[in-house]
């Protein structure tokens, strides 16, 4: 028998609707209330930098008709009181629980003029702007968003600028040797890649570089990272860096009703000698969401570590880049099969000789095993 008769579930979207699924899965069957400040039927954000942009509007998120009608949507959660175990809402209701469920998410770094894509709405914006015909787009930031935006401006026959502060597009996340790949494979398929400087102002479509050039563009799109929607636990005691800072079970630090899940949690994570990870892909929202329900309800003392190695996907004017593990933590790296020369390659990441990480270019099947020995702890 479960110790909880309430549990509320704040951000309703792939971590929140997988906790909800997970938490009716395991037989609970006391209240569960899910907070959305959205008011749409929690949706797939991947397809909103691919395929939305091209026209197709299908960003079902399998599950989310199960929802029952405890679902506030529209609802911002705007306040926790953790001692007395309430959720203050934007309309000033209060919603008293017996455990909790952070699944709050992440938000874009916006600014004034720049489209920013995180939502549905910034996604049918940014693609009535595609379709207007404007000339010239101006990417700031070369991460999986910016790039995948560049790629569509590309195949849609834009003229694309695509400007980032790294030597490479996705250097920290692919590192050397694979984001030099990713520069070549821009400039190839028409970029003109503007790197080692960051954009200091946007006004009116006059983009300014900090070594002093001014670019016009017709369309500024940013892909400069996100936050984690924390405020909201501002004064509540939980403890909060980068993210709700979490056990190895994702309970929130020090509390034994509270979990966190998806891009708002940061974990010590076990394989990876405790490292505290914040993870911003969609398997890791899709799997601790569920995680992180089921350990509510086994509580503390039962609850199960979180250790999935962290793996993601991105499509670049054709070319499939997949990551597996932190290749961020490396101390070394070796091409571990093909080249860059024939855009087919995977590269091993490696700390103390052990791997911990893997990118890897259109070799799905390379990724498959060193995400397996990644998982086994493998010597390099
Ligand atoms: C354009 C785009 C493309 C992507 N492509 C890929 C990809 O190819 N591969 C990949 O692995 N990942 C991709 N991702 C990342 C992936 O979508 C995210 O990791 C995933 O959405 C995280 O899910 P989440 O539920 O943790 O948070 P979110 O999806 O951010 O959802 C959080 C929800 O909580 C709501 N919320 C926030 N604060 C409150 C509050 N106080 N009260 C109530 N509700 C609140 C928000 O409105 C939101 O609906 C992409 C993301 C974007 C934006």
């Amino acid at each position: 028998m479960s110790r909880l008769n309430r549990i509320v579930v704040v951000g309703a979207s792939l971590a929140g609707l997988r906790a909800v699924q997970a938490l009716r899965r395991e037989g609970f069957d006391g209240e569960v209330t899910l907070v959305g400040a959205e008011t749409h039927v929690p949706y797939n954000r991947p397809p909103l930098s691919k395929s939305v942009l091209h026209g197709d509007d299908d960003v079902t998120l399998p599950g989310a008709e199960e929802l029952g009608d405890q679902w506030l949507r529209g609802r911002q959660a705007v306040r926790l009181d953790a001692r007395d175990r309430t959720v203050t809402l934007d309309d000033g209701t209060g919603i008293g629980y017996d455990g909790l469920v952070i699944a709050s998410g992440a938000r874009p770094r916006r600014l004034d003029g720049v489209h920013a894509l995180r939502t549905l709405e910034d996604a049918l914006a940014l693609r009535a702007e595609l379709e207007s015909g404007h000339e010239h787009v101006l990417v700031i930031g070369g991460g999986f968003i910016g790039g995948e935006v560049a790629s569509t401006a590309r195949q849609l026959g834009r003229k694309v600028t695509l400007v980032d502060s790294a030597p490479y597009p996705m250097y920290s996340g692919l590192g050397e040797e694979a984001s030099r790949w990713l520069a070549g494979h821009h400039e190839r398929n028409g970029v003109e890649l503007i790197t080692n400087v960051r954009v200091t102002a946007v006004d009116g479509g006059q983009v300014r570089l900090g070594d002093g050039r001014t670019i016009a563009a017709d369309l500024v799109v940013g892909g400069m990272g996100v936050l984690p929607n924390t405020e909201w636990l501002d004064g509540s005691g939980l403890a909060v860096d980068d993210g709700v800072l979490c056990e190895p079970t994702l309970f929130a630090a020090k509390s034994a009703d509270i979990v966190a899940a998806g891009d708002v949690a940061r974990w010590p994570h076990g394989l990876f000698g405790g490292e505290m990870v914040r993870v911003e892909h969609w398997s890791n929202a899709n799997e601790q969401g569920a995680v992180a329900a089921r350990n509510l309800l086994a509580g503390p003392e039962d609850a199960q570590p979180f250790v999935d190695v962290p793996n993601f996907a991105t499509h670049v004017h054709g070319a499939r880049v997949q990551t597996a593990g932190l290749p961020h933590l490396a101390d070394a790296a070796s091409i571990a099969t093909g080249s860059p020369e024939e855009d087919r390659f995977a590269v091993a990441f490696s700390r103390h000789g052990v791997l911990v990480g893997a990118v890897v270019v259109n070799s799905p099947k390379d990724l498959i095993k060193l995400k397996r020995a990644i998982t086994a702890r493998e010597s390099v």
